[in-house]
């Protein structure tokens, strides 16, 4: 890959928003003579970042858009595409954990404490698990079966879309809470969204169906 001038690097950009774009309306938009960015013209389509074809004006090259596409994918912020959490009291029964997680249509409830405060996760395999057992599921509550703090693995509004795929992939799991943070210290925090393999999927999916 070669480097790009900074000029070249405002060719792209412009070709990006304004492609399929002639070399005399770049030049315009550069207040330059067409001769003056003949050069660059001539560095990028041989570098493979543009494309050019007569009549037409010159285009990002696909490979290039796809580059971009990626770098965008892997720049979006987990507070752009946060799902609403959907919690249960720790105190709950392991009952209405599964009625919640049915009715709710989904993989993983957060538990919380009496302040709201984030006290573990509780998965469909946590639930199953304990169908299979001996105790009754009117009476054990969903402190005992739960993930508890401070081993839940969370993710933070600033976080990248990337990041949080990659936690879920190295952890074996398949979806984050999305925390404020309150006090670490004493592992305080706020459950104000979640992140699940489905979301990645799905950002995935928007972004490579986009003209
Ligand atoms: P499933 O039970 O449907 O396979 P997961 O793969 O997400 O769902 O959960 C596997 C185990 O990891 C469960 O015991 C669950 O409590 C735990 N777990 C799930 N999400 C987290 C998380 N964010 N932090 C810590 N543990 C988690």
């Amino acid at each position: 890959m070669i480097k790009l001038t900074k000029r070249q690097e405002e060719i792209l950009n412009i070709v990006k928003t304004n492609g399929p774009i002639t070399g005399k309306q770049i030049a315009e938009q550069l207040s330059l003579t067409r001769a003056a960015l003949r050069s660059d013209l001539a560095i990028l389509t041989m570098a493979g970042n543009l494309d050019a074809r007569p009549r037409v004006g010159y285009f990002l090259n696909d490979d290039q858009v796809q580059q971009e596409r990626a770098k965008k994918l892997v720049q979006q912020k987990v507070a752009d595409y946060k799902a609403h959490p959907i919690v249960i009291q720790k105190s709950a029964c392991v009952y209405d954990a599964i009625v919640q997680l049915f009715l709710e249509d989904v993989g993983t409830l957060y538990a919380v404490d009496s302040n709201g405060c984030l006290a573990g996760v509780v998965s469909r395999k946590d639930l199953l698990r304990t169908t299979i057992g001996k105790r009754s599921l009117y009476d054990l509550p969903v402190s005992v079966i739960m993930t508890r703090m401070p081993n839940i693995i969370m993710i933070e509004p600033n976080q990248t879309l990337y990041e949080a795929a990659k936690i879920m992939i190295e952890n074996h799991i398949d979806s984050l809470p999305v925390v404020k943070k309150l006090d670490a210290k004493t592992h305080t925090y706020l459950v104000i969204g979640r992140i699940t393999k489905t979301t990645i999927t799905r950002v995935y999916i928007e972004m490579y169906s986009e003209s």
